[in-house]
């Protein structure tokens, strides 16, 4: 259960018992009437000699009363009356006929104590004051005093530039990803020079990653580094049951920023109003909706120069509304990696630093077996091997402490990381490395920018990425033949070097597919075929200027015909693909190998696997 959980649940709690306690109040007067008693049933009690004495109580609000009926058996019953002085009457009347001794008495008014007054009013405070801290709890803000009547102002928390101490320093690795940061940083700090010379900073910077990877850390360390108030709000804390507090509190947030520039702005979760819009399902998107206008009006509206540096975070940029992408907006990306081997013993050092290791602890041995393992999992592990320690009364961690919290937390966490086998790292490595060679050989395609076997947030288990590629305007033929070379690449490493093939390669496989189908119905590119447009999901771009019934419906004879063109590219593009990495199956390996050890490497580590080797040049 996490804790907002327990906090709504305890709320709840609260509020049923408060619900219990009101009732029993309003009971507790009661307990002993007898609801059923009536002034007739009394008639007849008088009437058959039952009454003893008679005890009327007048109650503030005259003239109705509780009447104490003592039996003559001792019994008492208490039932109540609309007004005493008809009862009054009604007694003397029956008295007078039946002659009898039944003894009477009446109370003064009752005047109720002061307290008993309050009574209601308190309860009603009480439960004004639990209902308000419940909603204050929910929103998880430590909004102090001031909490009450807020519900509009924005939850946004702000460490002021003294209570800031994170720098760059705390953030391992992640090098790149500080260099571009730098750039903020130091407009923060003088933007005087900025605005001079007429540059434009960006107003927003979206970092995107898996959750645990540093992006709270990195935006905090940015105002660290500038020495500037840091503002942080979560997004769902922008979505409301109440539709415009939302957007109010988006309004909140900005004034308040725009009071302390320069400082930044940190939005954690953005997806959370920055979703699509339209896309909501049932209720509520609307509120959210509002909420994002809202906030592109606001970062529309202050200049760019301001000082206001909006970041965000989030590890699913595909679900964002364009809008908000857009310049004047998160126009800068910055995608924040799970670490590599290297970084990954980085981020151990920082948070070992003040945990005393013993000579066993081999940092760099627990960095290599945490593939897939973000910042905040090695933290976590580091913490919980701090915690075994000091169960055993240690001051210091040994081997066997983390190898205990390693299972702790590698079991326990709900996290999407988890360690990568060997096995399948290995085929991962020869799979990205096939991808990139080729890529580096081949005419019109990559550079390659980076490799790596760390497991993305979106599920694959490593990538090859090129360098964005120059915008051709033509696309040729010859570029195509690359792509799918390139996209066969994968399974054809993996096929050479292990003995079974992994159905990692789908995608890929997907790809080279539809370049290849698309070079033969859409772009003409197969002799066979001709220059013809076969393609079928677009029926009306077909259908147009062309005679009737030339090519309404594919006839199964060109449909098999195109198949068999799609298969003959592919089968020779394979066979093109697994000659030149049979040519270079050294740097295959090589490749591979230093993937293993370094989970991820740029472009000069990659290129320079070529140099070292006489490369077979291609035919
Ligand atoms: P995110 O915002 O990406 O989900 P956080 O910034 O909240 O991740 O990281 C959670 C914690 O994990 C941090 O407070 C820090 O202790 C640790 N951590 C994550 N990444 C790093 C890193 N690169 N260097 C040092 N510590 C890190
Ligand atoms: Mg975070
Ligand atoms: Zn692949």
């Amino acid at each position: 259960m996490n804790k907002n959980m327990k906090r709504t649940l305890i709320s709840y709690l609260l509020v049923f018992a408060l619900i219990l306690g009101v009732l029993y109040l309003i009971q507790g007067g009661n307990q002993n009437v007898n609801q059923q008693y009536t002034e007739t049933q009394f008639a007849e009690d008088m009437k058959n000699g039952n009454v003893r004495s008679v005890y009327v109580q007048q109650n503030a609000e005259v003239p109705t009363g509780t009447v104490e009926l003592t039996m003559k058996d001792r019994s008492v019953v208490r039932f109540y009356i609309t007004d005493v002085n008809v009862f009054k009457e009604l007694y003397n009347e029956l008295s007078e006929k039946q002659k009898t001794d039944v003894s009477f008495e009446m109370s003064d008014v009752v005047r109720p104590s002061t307290l008993e007054k309050m009574m209601p009013y308190l309860i009603g405070l009480v439960a004004l004051v639990v209902v308000v801290m419940m909603i204050a709890g929910m929103q998880g803000a430590g909004g102090g005093g001031g909490a009450m009547m807020n519900f509009g102002k924005s939850k946004a928390k702000m460490t002021s530039e003294e209570d800031n101490k994170t720098t760059f320093n705390d953030v391992a690795g992640l090098r790149e990803e500080k260099e571009d940061l730098e750039e903020v940083v130091d407009f923060l700090k003088n933007p005087g020079k900025y605005v001079e010379i007429g540059a434009r900073i960006p107003k927003g910077i979206l970092l995107v990653g898996p959750p645990g990877t540093g992006k709270t850390l990195l935006a905090k360390a940015v105002a660290g580094e500038a020495h500037v108030p840091f503002f942080t709000i979560s997004g769902s804390d922008f979505v409301e049951m109440f539709v415009g507090v939302g957007a109010s509190r988006v309004r909140d947030l900005f004034a308040e920023a725009k009071r302390n520039a320069p400082c930044i702005v940190f939005i954690d979760e953005i997806d959370a109003v920055a979703r699509r819009r339209g896309s909501g399902l049932g209720g509520g998107h609307d509120e959210r909706e509002q909420t994002l206008n809202q906030m592109l009006v606001e970062m529309d509206g202050f200049s760019v120069n301001e000082g206001i540096i909006v970041m965000a975070a989030t590890n699913r940029v595909d679900i964002l509304d364009p809008a908000i992408l857009r310049p004047g907006r998160f126009d800068r990306k910055i995608s924040v990696e799970r670490p590599d081997v290297k970084g990954r013993e980085d981020i151990l050092k920082i948070h070992t630093k003040n945990k005393p290791l013993s000579d066993d602890v081999d940092l760099h041995e627990i960095a290599r077996t945490t593939s897939g393992f973000a910042g905040a999992d090695l933290e976590n592990l580091m913490n919980e091997s701090a915690i075994s320690a000091a169960k055993d009364e240690r001051k210091y961690i040994i081997k066997e402490d983390v190898d205990k919290a390693f299972i702790k937390v590698g079991i326990g966490t709900e996290r999407k990381s988890r360690v990568v086998p060997k096995e399948d790292l290995r085929i991962t490595a020869y799979h990205e490395s096939g991808h990139a060679i080729l890529f580096h050989l081949l005419e019109g395609v990559g550079p390659v920018y980076t490799v790596s076997i760390i497991p993305t947030g979106q599920g694959a288990a490593g990538y090859t990425m090129p360098l964005p590629e120059n915008d051709n305007v033509h696309v040729t033929k010859g570029k195509m033949l690359n792509d799918i070379k390139v996209s066969l690449g994968g399974r054809i490493a993996e096929e050479m070097i292990m003995d079974d093939i992994s159905a990692g390669a789908s995608q890929d496989i997907k790809q080279a597919t539809a370049v290849a189908r698309a070079m033969v119905v859409k772009y003409g590119m197969s002799p066979k075929l001709g220059l013809i447009n076969y393609e079928t999901d677009n029926e009306e771009e077909t259908f147009v200027g062309r005679d009737i019934g030339h090519h309404r419906v594919l006839g199964e004879k060109t449909a098999a015909n195109i198949d068999k063109e799609v298969k003959r590219i592919i089968d020779e593009c394979y066979a093109e693909a697994r000659l030149i990495l049979e040519q270079n199956v050294d740097i295959l390996h090589k490749c591979a190998q230093r993937l293993l050890e370094k989970e991820r490497i740029d472009r000069a580590e990659f290129e320079s696997l070529f140099e070292e080797e006489s490369v077979v040049p291609l035919v």
